[in-house]
């Protein structure tokens, strides 16, 4: 007998759900989202072409590293290829700033403590029940790390690998091991001499509107039943089944008469705090205890292309004054790459081109705002120049600056933006643990 399935969310969760289960004849899979599209929050947005050289850009997820393996499955089932691009890093400014491409003062600094973070992260892994359980902020004040090299270095690298902004500190300290020992979890190797390897690989993804449109006709196609601009409001778990209620939703209005189904099974692909609001009272204390233990908190996305601004927080472009001294052949051959005239080429830029930046503000050096330059970053940019190609100015770039936790609006420099110059801003729900 079909077992009826349902999937809230149709997210990149809620997506992959559906697709294996479609897999399996005896299940009748309905997907549902109170969104009009499928995809979730990886979405991409049009761009005008004649002044930002490329015609869309995906505004939010942007890419991964080759750790991705499902991910690239599911692209290249559907004909799109994530595209290789090698990582330039800038973070912070003045005496504060590193990056991977070139030698620099700050890496020299905390040299020492490089070394010692790679000795830590071993009794980390030895010691796992009691040190993996502790926070990332603990671990370092234990081993007594410097305040700059935890907050300028260790937390914004840490940040830049999970998302997880403000609340970084707060991560247990098994994250940051396994992120650098796990053969299945770590994006780069770690590198005693710097922490973050010179030029990793990276990959971009490819226009995630055009991919997760195309996945959900095939999911159609296989019989899964998708339901947009359809809110789940309640859910309730009973010995014949699980009733949702359903209502139709457009344009963040509720529209007509509820109705309720029932399903002989589900599987919630939401957020974890609403995930627990959907389950409300018939939620379980595991389900609330686990569901609870995550907290998200607002950021903004403002996608512009203040190049202005950029450059008055980040260290965007080439300056001697920042290198450090060239005292191996390969510090020459990294301080040559990074002052050479910058070209595009298939996997990235010869020349500093950064794409992900992120600062501690002056006032509170543990809070953060991060920044990308998407036109330096992602494939589609690279491939509409061409290979061996100047980039557009710097005013014509895509950027992207993304401010942390709306509780702590006072941190913000939004208003530094120049509005005329602001394609289109988001907020979004950011993690945190
Ligand atoms: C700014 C930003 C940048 C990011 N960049 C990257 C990146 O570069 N690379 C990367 O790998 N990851 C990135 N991430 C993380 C990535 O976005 C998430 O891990 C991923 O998109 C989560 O997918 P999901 O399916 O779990 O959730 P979602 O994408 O949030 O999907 C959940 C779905 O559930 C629906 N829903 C919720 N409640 C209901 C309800 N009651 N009824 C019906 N539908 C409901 C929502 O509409 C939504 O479509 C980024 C995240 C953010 C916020």
């Amino acid at each position: 007998m079909l077992k009826k399935v349902a999937i809230i969310g149709a997210g990149a969760a809620g997506m992959s759900c559906a697709a294996t289960l479609a897999k399996h004849p005896e299940f009748a899979v309905t997907l549902i989202d109170i969104d009009s599209h499928t995809g979730g929050q990886a979405t991409s947005i049009p761009l005008d072409q004649s002044t930002h050289g490329a015609s869309s850009l995906n505004d939010g997820v942007q890419g991964g590293s080759q750790i991705f393996r499902h991910t690239f499955q599911f692209f290249r089932r559907y004909g799109y290829e994530p595209q290789p691009v090698k990582l330039q890093v800038a973070f912070g400014k003045g005496r504060n700033f590193w990056t991977n491409v070139f030698p620099n003062a700050l890496v020299d600094q905390h040299s020492a403590e490089i070394k010692k973070l790679l000795r830590v992260l071993t009794c980390v892994k030895y010691l796992m029940p009691i040190l993996g359980i502790m926070p990332v902020k603990t671990i370092l004040r234990l081993f007594r790390f410097s305040a700059d090299f935890s907050n300028q270095m260790v937390l914004q690298l840490l940040a830049l690998f999970l998302g997880t902004g403000n609340q970084t500190p707060n991560v247990s300290s098994v994250l940051l091991e396994r992120l650098f020992n796990d053969p299945q979890m770590k994006l780069w190797e770690y590198d005693p001499d710097t922490l973050l390897p010179n030029l990793p690989l990276m990959y971009t993804f490819p226009n995630l509107n055009n991919f997760y449109r195309d996945l959900a006709a095939g999911l159609r196609v296989k019989g899964v039943d998708i339901r947009l601009n359809c809110n789940v409001t309640i859910v309730e778990r009973g010995k014949k089944g699980v009733v949702l209620q359903l209502q139709d939703h457009e344009e963040g209005q509720s529209t007509g008469q509820p109705s309720t189904e029932t399903f002989d099974d589900l599987v919630i692909c939401c957020p974890a705090d609403e995930s627990k609001n959907l389950l409300g009272q018939n939620a379980t204390w595991r389900e609330k205890y686990v569901l609870g233990g995550v907290k998200f908190f607002n950021d903004l996305t403002i996608t512009h292309s203040d190049s202005n601004y950029f450059r008055q927080i980040f260290e965007s472009v080439y300056d001697p004054k920042l290198c450090a001294k060239p005292t191996t052949q390969e510090r020459k051959n990294q301080i040559a790459f990074a002052e050479q005239e910058p070209r595009s080429q298939k996997d990235g830029w010869l020349g500093f081109r950064p794409m992900y930046y992120m600062h501690s503000y002056v006032s509170d050096s543990t809070k953060i705002e991060m920044g990308f330059n998407c036109s330096n970053y992602q494939h589609q940019f690279r491939e509409e120049l061409g290979e061996n190609k100047p980039p557009l100015p710097q005013d014509q770039h895509v950027l992207q600056t993304i401010f942390l936790n709306d509780q702590e609006k006072d941190l913000w420099t939004w208003d530094a933006i120049d509005p005329s110059k602001i394609i289109s801003y988001v907020i979004d729900p950011f993690l945190a643990i």
